[in-house]
């Protein structure tokens, strides 16, 4: 017995010393299972339907909602949370992001995102370690997809992918890294995206991502991609042929009808990143915007790699005006809403000058009401859509997006109702994720750790 105890003792040692790197990782630990959580009284903006369900009790328990209903009893050491006068919403999420490590997850967990698409580009550290402590409940953060990006060639710095034969090859190592989906890019040639499409399918991978020049959306869509990754993909190989050069000038509204059509035909889900393309439009040519930036209170919790990036972005050297393009894609998207093609909002962030984790969702919802979408059809990007989206890719995992029996228990709690005005999305006084409740002051020790790190990484240990 002993023997055995003191080998299994050397194990342990021997595994925290490989280990060692990540186990120091900064960003708050918890280990043990978190008690089940009952909200007390409170209204529901569930978002299965545009509809308030007043007075009613939710009860959380290993990560699920586990019951809904009037007057429900507390469970031995459950967490009362007294929701009188407040809004429980589902949490949001954001279906484009490139998400670098912890830190990023606590900001975005942070400004009650829930769940991301990490859209490619992340770290195998951050693929291999961070999610996995995100998902068992051990670090802070959202529920996390992931999507591999390929290209055809590294003209944009991305993975090249050149043959059939490499496409395979890639897919099976997203499979056994865990991914959800393949980013297809630009630059791929037909034969290698087809194969990506049939490899994926196989595999039970999703495929997302942009128009691919020589393809065509219209062919990806009908060959079975997934989801289109900006709304202004549709520019460059739908509305405009790709091999056309019609500067910045926005195509005419008479071809938006064709375009939702054809969407909906396919059943392809629209990434709705209106106010992705209005920041790249609002600094596009003015170095002042591109600036301003950088000084939002908000860019303390921004990586500071991303700092010298944005200072770098390169739009606000350029010549012309996108304003109105800007303005064609927000008719474009109100089109396609009214036509109930799935809609999911994504935002870029971190990665584009402007688009700050958390912050920038908020702001694509805002965006899209300035379009015309309703409150529901723009909160329904963020929520339910996401949730639909993701059912189709992973449909054995628990729903979200909607507060139901059974689906994960990302909640957000609101001082205000997010059905009559969006910004009650900034009046949040908790977050449950991963199953445990976070609330405001937790929530903000969160950002402010983020921020100490940033500040303390040039000072002496
Ligand atoms: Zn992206």
């Amino acid at each position: 017995m002993h023997w055995r105890r003191s080998a299994a003792l050397g194990l342990a040692f021997g595994a925290l010393a490989w280990g060692g790197l990540a186990l120091a990782a900064p960003g708050p630990e918890t280990k043990t299972a978190p008690p089940s959580i009952l909200f007390r009284d409170v209204a529901l903006v569930p978002m299965d339907a545009e509809r308030v369900v007043l007075r009613q009790s939710v009860l959380v328990s290993g990560g699920r909602i586990v019951a809904i209903g009037k007057d429900l009893a507390a469970p031995t050491g459950a967490k009362i949370v007294q929701g009188r006068g407040r809004f429980l919403a589902p949490g949001l999420a954001d279906m484009h992001v490139h998400a670098a490590n912890g830190r990023d997850m606590q900001v975005l967990l942070a400004h009650g995102v829930t769940t991301v698409l990490d859209m490619g580009g992340a770290s195998s550290a951050f693929v291999g370690q961070v999610v996995p402590a995100v998902h068992a409940g051990r670090r802070p953060g959202p529920h996390v997809y992931l999507a591999l990006r390929v290209d055809g060639t590294p003209r944009y710095g991305h993975w090249a992918v050149a043959t059939p034969e490499d496409a395979r090859a890639v897919v099976r190592l997203a499979k056994t890294n865990h991914y959800d989906a393949i980013k297809v890019y630009n630059d791929l040639q037909p034969e290698v995206f087809a194969a990506l499409v049939e490899a994926a399918r196989e595999a039970d991978l999703a495929v997302v991502g942009h128009g691919v020049t020589r393809v065509g959306l219209e062919r990806q869509l009908a060959a079975g991609q997934l989801m289109v990754a900006h709304l202004e993909e549709y520019l460059y190989t739908v509305f405009f042929p790709a091999d056309a050069d019609p500067g910045l000038q926005a195509p005419p509204d008479s071809a938006i009808p064709a375009a939702v059509a054809m969407t909906k035909r396919a059943g392809a889900v629209v990434t709705v990143d209106l106010a992705t393309y209005g920041a790249i439009a609002a600094q596009w040519g003015r170095p002042e915007v591109a600036a301003a930036y950088l000084k939002r209170p908000d860019v303390v919790w921004l990586d500071p790699i991303q700092r010298i990036a944005w200072r770098n972005g390169g739009y606000d050297r350029r010549q012309g005006s996108l304003d109105a393009r800007l303005a064609f894609l927000g008719r474009f998207a109100k089109a396609l809403a009214d036509a109930d093609v799935p809609l999911v909002a994504g935002t870029d962030a971190p990665t584009i000058p402007g688009l700050f984790l958390g912050a920038s969702l908020r702001d694509t919802l805002y965006a899209l009401r300035g379009a015309g979408f309703t409150n529901f059809q723009a909160l329904s990007t963020a929520t339910r859509g996401p949730g639909e989206m993701m059912g189709r890719v992973r449909p054995r995992d628990p729903c979200f997006g909607i507060i139901a029996v059974g689906c994960r228990a990302d909640l957000l709690l609101l001082r205000r109702n997010p059905l009559e005005d969006l910004r009650a999305l900034e009046t949040v006084d908790g977050v449950v994720a991963g199953g445990a409740w976070r609330d405001a002051a937790e929530l903000q020790g969160l950002l402010d750790g983020v921020a100490r790190s940033y500040a303390d990484a040039g000072a002496s240990p």
